[in-house]
């Protein structure tokens, strides 16, 4: 009597796994995409043979075997290994924080003098870090929380590194070694042919029906499918009746430039306050393009107002609070599972997202 088993609302990664390994297992599965395309966040589009990641700049890392075994069924990736650099009023960093970043910024040499000037700068911090900012010091020290991270931090989420969250900063390796690989994970690349390569290949001969909002058509779908795997915003399927939880916003600005490398650098961040951009992104680096043209992205942090797109969850204490009580609700919404980014609230990376989703549909499935 129903014409599906799963709905699935939103064709982000969480989606689109789930869709996959249900469809696999022989389930009826219809995909719903408020957007004009699938792929979520992960989305690129392509001019002059650039894959550009419309929705910021994405690098696929894991340490997980069995999620990299995963999308090495759909996609081959490339060794691409992000390497950023800050520029920090015209002078350069290395990141993440490492002997390049340490011997630049005091002409130090050694490990053990890198550690010791850390050491002496920390000292401003006495016990647990409360904070953000104390966090920082207390990994870094005073000159690196001054000139790469105070700046950037502040404006990437529009309030005081003092009245920020610990855990945000702890993302970002410290290394005593001369490695600029941004990320401690086994493994890292760009699929070969950009994401929506991977987003396809999931959702290969699954229904996908785009451009229809599930919470503002949900009259329609009513009936239709044994369950919902509602992947969108938690506090928009309860009509925001608890309040609304705060999201940090992103505008991007995108330019073509008629040169074949304009910063050679994929990544580079603005860490001073004063220049109103985070991040400039130079898409062609990710797949090692040589198009004699290239496309470059500005990142502006944004307020982020209701209706728009819900880029970072601000996870503070009002809004883990007010979460909280939206997961309850989400709890006793027996034919409604919630995943993914914007219905767990949380600040999850791709392997993180693809993984919940394998257990997420294992669970229901067995
Ligand atoms: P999403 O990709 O947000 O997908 C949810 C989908 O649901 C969207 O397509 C949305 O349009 C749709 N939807 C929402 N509401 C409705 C509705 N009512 N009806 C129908 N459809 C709806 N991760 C990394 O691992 N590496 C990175 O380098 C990295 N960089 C990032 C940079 C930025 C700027 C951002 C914002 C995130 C980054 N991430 C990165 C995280 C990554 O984007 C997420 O982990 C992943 O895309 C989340 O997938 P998802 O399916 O949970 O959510
Ligand atoms: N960060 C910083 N300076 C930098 C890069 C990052 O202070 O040059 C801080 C900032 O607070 C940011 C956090 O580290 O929010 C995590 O950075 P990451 O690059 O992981 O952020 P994302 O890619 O998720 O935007």
């Amino acid at each position: 009597m129903f014409m599906y088993d799963y709905l699935i609302v939103g064709s982000g990664l969480f989606g689109a796994v789930f869709a996959h390994e249900a469809k696999q297992a022989g389930k009826r599965v219809l995909v719903l995409e408020r957007r004009e395309h699938v792929g979520g966040n992960i989305y690129c589009e392509e001019k002059d043979g650039i894959n550009i990641h419309k929705y910021g700049a994405h690098i696929f890392h894991t340490s997980y075997q069995d999620v990299w075994d995963y999308v090495n069924q759909f996609v081959e990736f490339n060794n691409y290994v992000n390497s950023p650099v800050a520029n920090y009023k015209g002078e350069l960093y290395n990141l993440p924080f490492n002997m390049n970043t340490f011997a630049r910024l005091w002409g130090i040499v050694t490990p053990a003098e890198a550690a010791a000037k850390i050491a002496e700068q920390r000292t401003a911090i006495k016990g647990e870090p409360q904070n953000l900012e104390e966090q920082a010091i207390s990994l870094v020290g005073t000159d690196i929380y001054t000139k790469l991270i105070k700046g950037y931090t502040e404006k990437q989420w529009g309030r005081s590194c003092t009245e920020l969250p610990a855990f945000i900063i702890k993302r970002l390796p410290v290394r005593y070694t001369f490695d600029n690989n941004y990320f401690n994970d086994r493994y890292q690349g760009i699929p070969v042919g950009g994401y929506n390569k991977l987003i396809e290949a999931l959702l290969d001969g699954i229904e996908v029906r785009t451009g229809v909002d599930y919470n503002e058509s949900r009259a329609e779908s009513e009936g239709l499918a044994k369950k919902v795997i509602y992947t969108g915003p938690v506090d928009a399927y309860f009509d925001y009746k608890l309040g609304q939880l705060e999201y940090r916003g992103l505008r991007f600005e995108t330019e073509r430039l008629k040169e074949v490398n304009h910063q050679g650098v994929a990544v580079m961040n603005y860490t001073e306050r004063e220049v109103p951009y985070t991040r400039v992104i130079e898409h062609k680096h990710f797949e090692f393009g040589t198009q004699s043209v290239t496309y470059v992205t500005k990142e502006y942090p944004a307020d982020w107002q209701p209706g728009e797109e819900a880029y970072y969850p601000v996870n503070n204490e009002r809004n883990q609070k007010l979460y909280q009580q939206y997961a309850d609700l989400a709890a006793q919404e027996n034919y409604v599972i919630f995943g993914g980014r914007l219905a767990e609230y949380k600040y999850y990376d791709m392997d993180d997202v693809i993984k919940s989703a394998l257990e997420c549909v294992g669970r229901e499935l067995k």
